[in-house]
């Protein structure tokens, strides 16, 4: 820890040095990258030793080939992207790895000293104050989408003006209809087109035919998955629960997320019976927050019972007409649409994980998660679960009040 620290002083000392700093967080990632393939946490079950390096050598493809890469947000339709070849960069997977190297409160104040609303949410302030910074190098694409974040359009936007790089913004209508599909599937064409000129490639329908099949083969490992998560024991942390974000959505398709799902069925089904307490989580895991840390990393009287954010859609996709079926899944992701939709799915979560408690961290600035969060308490009442809601930030560590969220969060599991 006392190396990030210094290597975090290092990188604030260099601000000014845009390009030392791009170098200096290539390293941190190929450091950190190299460490996790050499140096196994052995309490880890092997399938999140595997996502780890996976996860940490997708952000390294991106960052070493900008003229090869697209920025996304998690719910941008990936799928085109994987089958072209091309590396996503996505904004919440990249301020979460600033704020591992403990940069975030810089990156956050830049944004904000160049007029960004502080109430913004910190993945976006993040990134955007990487790219006023200097140290991102533009992409040649982005893409985002209306679903469920208020912050990526407007960010987006601004991002797509400042380095003129083109961006398709797919509007994804709240209900379901065949018109509404037929709206979001005319979006896509229209965006592997932008990107056949953009990257001066084809896509080849074969190949994203493909990727659908394995997304499709993923899709029935989470369901399996699902059967043992209320039942076993699986030791992991905070951490690896939001690494699950880079299997479960911006790079879904790709033969190594398969691989993670086959081996982490593998895994829960060798994992110990259940014992001590289970807590679902709502949304998003504060996971450099000392508290969450302490009481549920490799915890043995509190683990983690997975979270809704990573289980948005379950059904397959149309391998026929990939256009159509995406077009289905972005339209009908529990994330999208009114919040009774994500209740629904929570419900649904619950009902099969059978957790004892459930735990939403309203993350600052996030107004859907807010938003729903009295919803989902009267949810969690009707099926006698017992539900903190707390409030704090998981990208901005300047945010958490560790001292209340310690009591909070003490009181609650005492309570179960
Ligand atoms: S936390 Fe909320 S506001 Fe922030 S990126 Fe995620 S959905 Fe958007």
């Amino acid at each position: 820890m006392d190396a990030v620290k210094s290597y975090s002083k290092f990188i604030k000392k260099n601000m000014e040095r845009p390009e030392k700093v791009k170098k200096l967080i290539n390293l941190g990632l190929f450091i950190a990258y190299h460490y996790v393939k050499f140096f196994r946490d052995k309490r880890l079950p092997e399938s999140f030793h595997f996502l780890n390096k996976y996860s940490i050598k997708c952000v390294i493809d991106s960052l070493n080939q900008p003229q090869n890469s697209a920025w996304v947000n998690i719910f941008a339709p990936s799928e085109f992207l994987i089958a072209m070849d091309i590396k996503p960069l996505f904004i919440e997977a990249y301020s979460s790895f600033m704020s591992g190297f403990f940069i975030e409160d810089c990156l956050i104040d830049a944004a904000e000293s160049k007029g960004i609303s502080n109430t913004l949410c910190s993945y976006h302030k993040t990134f955007l104050g990487a790219s006023e910074l200097g140290i991102l190098e533009k992409p040649r694409f982005m893409i985002t989408t209306s679903i469920a974040c208020d912050a990526n359009i407007p960010t987006f936007r601004y991002l797509s003006k400042k380095f003129g790089v083109p961006l398709c913004i797919i509007d994804v209508p709240y209900k379901y209809s065949k018109e509404a599909v037929s709206y979001v599937k005319k979006q896509l064409q229209e965006l592997a087109a932008k990107l056949e000129e953009a990257f001066k490639r084809k896509l080849d329908l074969d190949k994203l035919r493909e990727i659908v099949k394995t997304e499709n083969k993923t899709r029935a490992l989470m369901r399996e998955y699902l059967n043992y998560v209320g039942k076993k024991t699986l030791q992991t942390t905070m951490t690896f629960e939001m690494y699950m974000l880079f299997a479960s959505h911006v790079f879904i398709g790709s033969k190594e997320t398969l691989k993670f799902y086959e081996m982490l069925v593998s895994d829960i089904k060798k994992a110990p019976e259940k014992s001590g307490k289970s807590v679902f989580f709502v949304h998003i895991l504060p996971m450099f927050e000392t508290n969450f840390k302490q009481y549920f990393n490799f915890g043995e009287k509190y683990h983690i019972a997975g979270s809704d954010i990573n289980f948005d859609f379950l059904h397959e996709i149309d391998e026929n007409d990939p256009f159509l079926g995406i077009a289905e899944r972005l339209i009908l992701t529990s994330l999208n649409g009114g919040i009774d939709r994500r209740v629904s799915r929570i419900r649904e979560l619950l009902e099969y994980i059978k957790p004892d408690g459930i735990i939403q961290f309203c993350h600052l600035g996030c107004k859907q998660s807010m938003g729903g969060a009295f919803v989902i308490k009267k949810l969690a009442s009707e099926m006698g679960i017992p539900f903190l809601c707390l409030d704090g930030d998981c990208v901005d560590k300047r945010n958490n009040q560790e001292g209340q969220n310690r009591t909070r969060l003490e009181a609650f599991l005492e309570m179960l």
